[in-house]
């Protein structure tokens, strides 16, 4: 199908949630994309965090196609070896008890939260149900994971809301007061991706875990799209100093695949029993296979490849024109930018390379396999269109 056809079903058929680029993705190697008119980009943008190893990766590929010529689904009614394997690994790397496997970041979200209530509900019964959640987070799309988003915008028109969430700046006072004796837990983003990639500041984050210690209130880490590598260890809280009760990730967690994870830490290990949480596609063989190759291949080495990387990036990105400051962590980068990120990351479009926005900046996330050639040539463009 030519460009113009697809645009023309598109508009036709598919809900109109979406404000598309012009573009139609269907091919590439690594950090290089090919669309339906054989036009070339550099991709600096990864799926949104999701193509840890770019397209069509020859170890990740066979992962997939091995699982695939065994089975691609099993019901949650039986056992299922990767899975198992998966869990295992995840659980080893980080010092988590348990894995509850769902099929988004969302869902991730959504199970940690209800887990926390059940959490608290077991240990000192009704009225201790409270979520308290960061200004300028954002947590997913269910109706709970948005309520739990603390940005305005995304509330428009869904209300009534979940009860007993409350929103705080990143200030221990806040916290507490919006907590107000009834929380249950607190979730944050170690770096925040959709308002703009900011990282917190180390020291609040060391703060507020102590007070969630003290109180018995859970910490939730939502690593959807600070995890997996993406800031330099394979999860972002690493470089925090903290060990969290819960930690929720998805995005680039399989590569491509679809699926979310929410890692159970000693204090939550038994938040749930049997019957208290399910899903039908959660933990899929084919997205369990790939992500144990995903997680398998993010060795200390790799991970310092990352941060060379994210160095080299960062460095070149902060002295170009019109980059009033370079934010984020690792390869989870945000720009403030003199010019309009939206209009910038159109142009960069239209010169071959592509990357995101968020909220007022733009926002690097490239495949943690990008090629120097890659980087290079994406840097070019990207000085050009901000000159
Ligand atoms: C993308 C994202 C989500 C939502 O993930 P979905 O897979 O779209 O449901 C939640 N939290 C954070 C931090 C995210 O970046």
């Amino acid at each position: 199908m030519d460009f113009q056809t697809i645009r023309k079903l598109d508009g036709e058929y598919l809900a109109a949630t979406y404000a598309r680029y012009p573009v139609a993705l269907v091919g590439g190697k690594n950090a290089t994309l090919v669309d339906s008119e054989g036009k070339q980009y550099i991709d600096f943008g990864a799926g949104i965090a999701v193509n840890i190893f770019g397209a069509n990766d020859e170890q990740w590929k066979a992962a997939v196609i091995e699982q695939l010529g065994k089975i691609q689904h099993v019901s949650n009614y039986y056992y299922a070896e990767p899975q198992v394997r998966l869990a295992q690994m995840l659980c080893e790397r980080t010092g988590a008890k348990r894995v509850f496997f769902s099929n988004s970041g969302g869902e991730a979200n959504e199970c940690a939260l209800k887990a926390a209530r059940k959490y608290s509900f077991m240990k000192y019964g009704e009225g201790r149900s409270r979520i308290v959640s960061l200004k300028n987070s954002f947590h997913g799309r269910t109706l709970f994971t948005l309520t739990a988003t603390g940005q305005d915008e995304f509330h428009r028109y869904f209300s009534p809301f979940v009860p007993e969430v409350a929103y705080a700046a990143p200030d221990m006072e806040e916290v507490v007061r919006a907590a107000d004796g009834r929380a249950c837990a607190v979730i944050i983003e170690c770096v925040q991706g959709e308002s703009g990639v900011n990282a917190l500041p180390k020291a609040i984050v060391q703060a507020l875990s102590h007070w969630c210690s003290e109180n018995d209130v859970l910490l939730i880490c939502d690593e959807v799209q600070c995890g997996n590598g993406r800031c330099g260890t394979l999860y972002a809280y690493e470089q925090y100093g903290i060990t969290p009760d819960i930690v929720t990730t998805a995005k680039g967690l399989a590569g491509g695949l679809p699926i979310g994870a929410c890692l159970f830490f000693e204090r939550a290990e038994n938040a749930f029993s049997a019957g208290d949480h399910g899903s039908t596609f959660g933990g899929n063989p084919v997205s369990c296979a790939a992500a144990c190759n995903v997680i398998g291949r993010l060795t200390p080495e790799f991970l310092l490849e990352v941060q060379g990387k994210a160095a080299y990036l960062r460095a070149k990105l902060k002295n170009f024109d019109g980059v009033r400051a370079v934010t984020g962590l690792g390869m989870m980068i945000g720009l403030e930018l003199e010019k309009d990120a939206k209009q910038v990351a159109a142009a960069c479009l239209e010169r071959g390379l592509l990357v995101l926005t968020a909220h007022s900046r733009l926002r690097i996330v490239p495949p943690l396999t990008i090629s120097k050639t890659e980087m290079d040539e994406g840097l070019s463009i990207l000085k050009e269109v901000l000159a």
